[in-house]
């Protein structure tokens, strides 16, 4: 039996898509523990890409169970539309798919006040995807949430009456703050969500109930985290992190599962680092010709806002910072195929402040990061194709001295390297299954 927790080790969009769907095959079941539909997972399997935004890719694995677990926070819509999408390509979302009860939805003035804030931040603003997702979570935490069971047909009046007060403030909020001439009407809310409870309603159960029942009965749990350690609520560069607990302590809160079950946490790395949205990331190659073969051979652009990814060499201060944050036992390094190119590869080893002082852990104030400056190991590229290769063994020595070096700094060994897109192009260095 094995409960492992798989994490993004920088700031997201490390490949955990094809890692978690890889590693889907392995396990039973397959739950997700925060965000939304903010999460943009790409998987390529038979020539075919899929994207998905909320549903967990064990979805894509015949007698698997996906989950979306308490921590998540459902759009009912998205929901709907990524299951109607998936059965047009003749993926079956039926019993092999479970929400839990308890998840907090997102309602249609959580979406309304993302876009309308983030619009009025101007320059400070936080690089939200805009689909309702923080303001879903504030609401859960104020306990002004409306969880996914609150729709039952047998709660209405009890639900309503709470739902009004919400909506009142809200409305109130939109007309003085915002200065927004939408009003949005209780009623109406209900009706559109009770319609989509309907669809739903066949999914949903007591997820940790199910999850625990399943580890006390010897199946294998694949928690799947979304976005990246660097972008966690408490650990991450605060303010420009997501609104919930993206560590692999995240994984224990958002799905009910106690930590004394989890057997490993996997950090998935990309060979390089990159940053979608605002805040500090030292190690960025703006204007720089390396910047723009990482964006372009590792086509960095966002699966869920089509905005193009910032570039930078492997930030190892960055990487071992998360490894403390989520006990991290293995590394998963990906996308090493998109440095095949260069003639040299460099790794930050530590920091230099403004004073020259050498600073070899990652700071916690967003604005102490950004007056820092990289020091840089070089190591020699390896110039050959790596792409596709499946075993260790046949990579250059240079590229293997690379992961090595990546292993050394940041002091967790390697489990898997991933030299391509699809399911095939892996070099499995330990089962964790
Ligand atoms: P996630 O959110 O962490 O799953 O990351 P994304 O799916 O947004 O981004 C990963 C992108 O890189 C996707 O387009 C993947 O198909 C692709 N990818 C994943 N692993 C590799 C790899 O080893 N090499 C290359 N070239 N692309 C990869």
């Amino acid at each position: 039996m094995a409960c492992v927790v798989v994490v993004g080790s920088q700031w997201g969009d490390e490949g955990k898509g094809k890692v978690v769907d890889l590693l889907a095959e392995r396990a039973d079941i397959v739950a997700r523990f925060q965000g939304g539909n903010n999460a943009g997972h790409t998987v390529v399997f038979s020539g075919q890409t899929y994207i998905l935004h909320l549903i967990p890719s064990g979805i894509f694995h015949q007698g698997k169970l996906a989950v979306l677990g308490n921590g998540v926070v459902v759009d009912p819509e998205a929901l709907i539309e990524e299951i109607d999408g998936l059965a047009k390509l003749g993926v079956e979302v039926g019993d092999n798919f479970k929400v839990s009860d308890e998840a907090n939805l997102i309602m249609p003035y959580h979406k309304a006040m993302d876009r309308l804030r983030e619009s009025l931040k101007g320059e400070g603003k936080i690089g939200t995807t805009g689909r309702g997702i923080g303001p879903a979570y504030e609401d859960k935490m104020a306990r002004s949430g409306v969880r996914v069971s609150d729709l039952r047909r047998k709660d209405e009046r009890a639900f309503c009456d709470r739902l009004k007060s919400i909506v009142e403030e809200k409305n109130v909020l939109m007309r003085s703050h915002f200065k927004s001439d939408a009003v949005f009407d209780v009623s109406e809310i209900f009706d559109r969500y009770a319609a989509l409870y309907e669809r739903i309603a066949p999914h949903l159960c007591d997820t940790s109930l199910l999850l625990n029942q399943a580890i006390d009965a010897g199946q294998s749990v694949l928690f799947e985290g979304a976005q990246g350690t660097l972008l966690d609520v408490d650990h991450g560069t605060y303010p420009f992190v997501t609104s919930s607990s993206t560590v692999a302590g995240g994984a224990c809160t958002g799905c009910g599962v106690g930590p004394t079950k989890i057997t490993g946490v996997l950090g998935i790395v990309k060979a390089y680092t990159t940053r979608v949205g605002e805040g500090p990331l030292p190690t960025e190659l703006r204007d720089d010709p390396v910047g723009a073969i990482l964006q372009e051979r590792g086509q960095e652009i966002g699966a869920t806002t089509g905005r193009v990814r910032r570039c930078g060499w492997f930030d190892a201060v960055v990487v071992r910072e998360s490894a403390r944050l989520n006990g991290m036992s293995g590394l998963a390094i990906t996308k090493l195929d998109v440095l095949d190119s260069l003639e040299t590869v460099k790794i930050a080893v530590a920091y230099r402040d403004p004073e020259g002082n050498e600073v070899a852990s990652l700071p916690h104030h967003v604005g102490t990061l950004a007056e820092l400056t990289p020091i840089y190991e070089e190591l020699p590229g390896w110039q050959s194709s790596t792409r596709g290769l499946r075993d260790y063994g046949r990579l250059p020595a240079a590229a293997q001295a690379y992961l090595e070096r990546i292993a050394e700094l940041t002091g967790v060994p390697l489990v898997l390297v991933s030299t391509g897109p699809s399911r095939e192009e892996t070099i499995v260095l330990e089962e964790l299954f």
